[in-house]
């Protein structure tokens, strides 16, 4: 099922009185989301994920805009009447049933056409425990699950009535880090195989680029880059994209361009073909290369080995933080107070200093 957000707008009215200004939590949110597809909604508290994945299930309705579910409009329907399946951060299970109970659950209520035989829900609750991989866990009650597995129930439950779109928010961020990973490849293989569309809310930038076809970045109400993960790690639009993704973060630095060439500090680092101007550089940590003759020259402050790579943490007046972290192939030798460095320039990336906008670079 597409679904379609249409100049989506959703504004709150302040709480304090005395500042009239009101909370726009949704800007002008256009988007097709491919059916089908799988796609992380990401970005830091406050930016508006919610409120977009709450007005895409019908317990918000928008301020303005329309939301269209394949070629139907939504935008004034009930959550019960979208086809919706919902799972939030706390299970939100009835403490009460069993798991085969709050499976069945939303099946009790089906009327008409749709009104199932006792039999044949438990059949349904089966078939989804089973996608789920929970079916041997029927009779127990929530209190009697892990975590992973509370989350696994309320995957069934929102999936047991075959919804249109599935919509998820932030479901991992009650499990400890090993069931968080086990849990995401679960909704991975999960959605790849019932190939419902399926909207997935995070804070998280690893584990929205890990299970998405495409990923959302929003910052205060507004979408700030729309893509595949790659492409958006790859070729971020601007200073907040390139900072929010990425682990470990890009390193910033403030430099400038004169006479064709970037300099950091004192130092020209790179050939480049804009105009002079003050810049601020962003460099990946693996945009570093190891280089004795290398021009770009820091303080070695320490090495961690992490296997294959080693971490190298440095210090350079110019770098927005007190240390920076680059990562280079193991078979380095770093000795000495002194590391040099000659760069990847398609790992260095040029930022407008107002606006933060990407510069674009030949
Ligand atoms: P988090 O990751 O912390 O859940 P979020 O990105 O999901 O954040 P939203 O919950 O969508 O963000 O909130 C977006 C903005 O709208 C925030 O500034 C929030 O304070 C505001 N907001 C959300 N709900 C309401 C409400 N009912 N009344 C007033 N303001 C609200």
């Amino acid at each position: 099922m597409k679904v379609t957000l249409q100049n989506l707008t959703k504004t709150f009215p302040s709480r304090n009185k005395k500042e009239q200004k009101e909370v726009v939590a949704v800007s002008n949110f256009t988007f097709e989301i491919p059916d089908g597809t799988l796609i992380g909604l990401l970005g830091p508290s406050g930016c508006g994920k919610s409120t977009t994945l709450s007005l895409i299930c019908g317990l918000l309705k928008p301020t303005s805009g329309k939301i269209f579910f394949g070629d139907d409009e939504v935008t004034h329907l009930s959550p019960e009447n979208r086809g919706v399946g919902m799972v939030f951060q706390n299970y939100a299970l009835y403490p009460h049933l069993t798991v085969k109970q709050n499976i069945t659950f939303p099946l009790e209520n089906l009327k008409g056409k749709d009104k199932m035989t006792k039999q044949e829900m438990a059949q349904k609750a089966l078939e989804t425990a089973k996608l789920v991989q929970i079916e041997e866990l029927m009779d127990r009650k929530p209190s009697e699950l892990s975590g992973g597995q509370q989350q696994r129930v309320a995957i069934a439950r929102a999936l047991v009535k075959m919804p249109r779109v599935l919509l998820l928010d932030e479901p991992l961020s009650n499990l400890d880090a090993r069931l968080r990973l086990a849990t995401r490849e679960e909704i991975r293989r999960i959605q790849q195989k019932t190939k419902i569309t399926t909207v997935f809310v995070t804070h998280d930038q690893e584990e929205a680029m890990s299970i998405s076809d495409l990923i959302v970045v929003m910052k205060d109400g507004i979408v700030q880059q729309i893509g595949k993960p790659q492409e958006v790690y790859n070729d971020p639009c601007n200073l907040f994209v390139a900072k929010f993704l990425g682990t470990p973060p890009i390193n910033i630095f403030k430099g400038k361009v004169k006479d064709r060439k970037l300099y950091i500090g004192n130092t020209a680092v790179m050939d480049t073909d804009i105009p002079d101007m003050p810049v601020t550089v962003g460099i990946r940590p693996e945009g570093f290369m190891a280089d004795e003759k290398g021009e770009f020259e820091c303080e070695l402050e320490r090495i961690e080995v992490m296997g294959r790579d080693i971490s190298v943490i440095a210090k350079h007046e110019q770098c927005e933080t007190p240390v920076f972290r680059a990562i280079i192939n193991g078979e380095n030798e770093i000795q000495g107070q002194k590391v040099r460095f000659s760069l990847k320039p398609r790992k260095v990336y040029l930022f407008d200093n107002e606006k933060g906008s990407r510069i674009e670079v030949n």
